[in-house]
């Protein structure tokens, strides 16, 4: 049998051996070129000495990358039982350096697999990835201990993600994931590197935390996004008028007749803290 550079079979014979048709409620979507996974597993570099937490292994393309580029440790959370062979093959490859959860990615905070600093770099099934990324971003105790995050994402919701002021695709999830970090689209992925290919183009996101911390209870944040962005054409004193309108915008002093769209994250960040605390029950 033919095998890899990595000494381990090539991907699709992997999915062969071990019967895995891709299933699309799981958002199985493989990478099977090892060239591809190992570009996506430098963006994280360096990776000596590092744990990183990967979701969604499936046949383990990226899984095989991260350990072949040199991750000390990798701690991959895999939903479908069916992969689990498969990793198991790889762990046994690059012993002591694989453990393999099986589990719902939604259902564990990857602060509880490890004690110190680590990576979270994932291609995600689609249908669960902004949530986990919300999860990941929105959590209470701040410097998280994840040092970045490096996440394959629809093109479409990567915008959404490094959208700022001023941009079409700035909305709720441009002003969280600003609020709490930096991030940058680093390439587009075509549909065609995928088995099977999705509907649309993907990128690689990558988001680490800002150096410069923005203090504001998260609530109060998803209040005033949610009432400026619910009606994102008005001016802000007719959309945040459940939320104290015009005089809520005196206390932030931003001027009244601009629209969600113009605000900075900081901005935001200004009228969150100015809320009155009637305006959350
Ligand atoms: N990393 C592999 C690759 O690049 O070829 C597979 C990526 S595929 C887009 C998403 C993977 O996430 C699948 O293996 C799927 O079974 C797994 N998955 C789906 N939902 C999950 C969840 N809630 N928790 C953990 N894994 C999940």
């Amino acid at each position: 049998m033919t095998i890899a550079l990595d000494g381990l079979p090539p991907l699709r014979v992997v999915l062969e051996s071990h019967g895995l048709d891709p299933r699309r409620a799981l958002g199985q979507n493989f990478l099977l070129d090892l060239n591809l996974t190992g570009r996506i597993a430098r963006q994280a570099l360096p990776l000596e000495g590092q744990v990183v937490v990967e979701v969604g292994p499936g046949p383990g393309g990226l899984t095989r990358a991260l350990l072949s580029h040199g991750a000390a440790h990798v701690i991959a959370i895999e939903k479908d039982a069916r992969c689990l062979p498969a990793l198991h093959a790889i762990a046994d490859h690059y012993p002591g350096r694989l453990t393999v959860v099986e589990g719902d990615a939604l259902r564990i905070d990857p602060s509880t697999l490890t004690e110190g600093p680590f990576k979270i770099v994932a291609n995600l099934p689609y249908n669960v990835g902004t949530q986990l990324l919300l999860d990941w971003i929105t959590v209470p105790d701040w410097p998280p201990r994840w040092t970045d995050l490096t996440l394959m994402f629809q093109k479409e919701v990567a915008q959404r993600i490094v959208a700022g002021a001023d941009d079409d695709h700035y909305g709720r999830l441009g002003v969280l994931c600003g609020w709490r970090t930096e991030a940058q689209i680093l390439f587009e992925v075509s549909r065609e590197a995928f088995t099977p290919p999705p509907k649309v183009t993907s990128a690689i996101v990558q988001l680490r935390p800002r150096p410069d911390p923005l203090l504001v209870e998260l609530g109060r944040l998803e209040r005033v996004t949610a009432a400026a962005f619910g009606q994102r054409r008005k001016m802000l004193r007719q959309s945040l008028k459940p939320v104290g309108g015009e005089a809520l915008l005196a206390r932030a002093e931003i001027e009244p007749q601009r629209r969600a769209e113009t605000l900075s994250v900081a901005e935001f960040v200004r009228l969150a803290n100015a809320l009155d605390s009637n305006a959350l029950d």
